[in-house]
Parts: C-alpha cells; structure tokens; sequence
C-alpha cells in the first residue's frame, strides 16, 4: 500500500489527487490491473468525477449540502454528522483500470478526495494489482 497525506483547506471540498493517484501507479511497475484507491476516513471519501470544471465540484458539494443538511435532529454530537452522511452517499474507494502501466480513465474523469468536516490531514491507501498472466 503507498500511502498519500493530503491536506484539505475548507470545511468541505472536492481535491484532486489524479497527479499522486497516477504517479503511485507508475511507481508500482504493474503494466495490466486495477488501481484501488480507499480513505481511511468516518468523514471523507473518494469519488470519480468531472475534474476540469471547477464547477462541477462545487455543484457536487452544493447538491450534497442540499440533500443532507445541517438542520435535522441528529443524534451523533460532535456537530459532524452531515459530514458522515455524505461520506455514505459518495463512499470511501473506487477501483480503476490499469493498462500500459498507467491508469486509464476517460477524458474527463478525474479522482477526488471528497472532504465533509476539514480542514484537516487526510490519508489515502493506493493498492496496485496485477492482472493474473494467461
Ligand atoms: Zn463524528
């Protein structure tokens, strides 16, 4: 497992970490696999979206806020529970292709960490798996 410390800057946002993702991935030596990426976090998690247009991660974020807000009769205390209930709803690992020793995804597609209760130092454990060889 290669590690990755990634600092958040606000409450909650959306961090791009296809460079570092990409780059463990090189690391690795593994030509043909998968690349699995988890967050080892109760109030961040990762997911696969949109990463050239800002936009999109602030509508992510926006939508997020509106489906769960903070006006509700929670029962956790510690005035994260939003957060935790957004981390169920994006979750915590995505698992993407690897071909030609590098990761492979479309176009548009980038990978993010998703921060609910930062700002904070987050983890990320990538795991590179080779393909069984015919
Ligand atoms: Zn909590």
């Amino acid at each position: 497992v290669i590690e990755l410390e990634i600092p958040t800057s606000t409450r909650q946002e959306l961090v791009d970490i296809t460079g570092h993702v990409a780059e463990a991935v090189k690391r690795s030596g593994v030509k043909d696999g998968a690349c699995l990426v988890f967050v080892p976090h109760t109030t961040a998690g990762v997911l696969l979206n949109e990463a050239h247009d800002p936009a999109v991660k602030s509508d992510v974020i926006g939508h997020l806020e509106w489906l769960v807000p903070e006006e509700f009769t929670w029962g956790h205390g510690e005035g994260n529970a939003p957060a935790h209930v957004m981390v169920s709803l994006v979750g915590n690992s995505v698992t993407l292709p690897v071909s030609d020793g590098r990761l492979r995804l479309g176009t548009w597609q980038g990978v993010m960490l998703a921060e609910f209760d930062g700002p904070r130092q987050r983890k990320v454990w990538v795991t590179v798996l080779a393909a069984a060889q015919p």
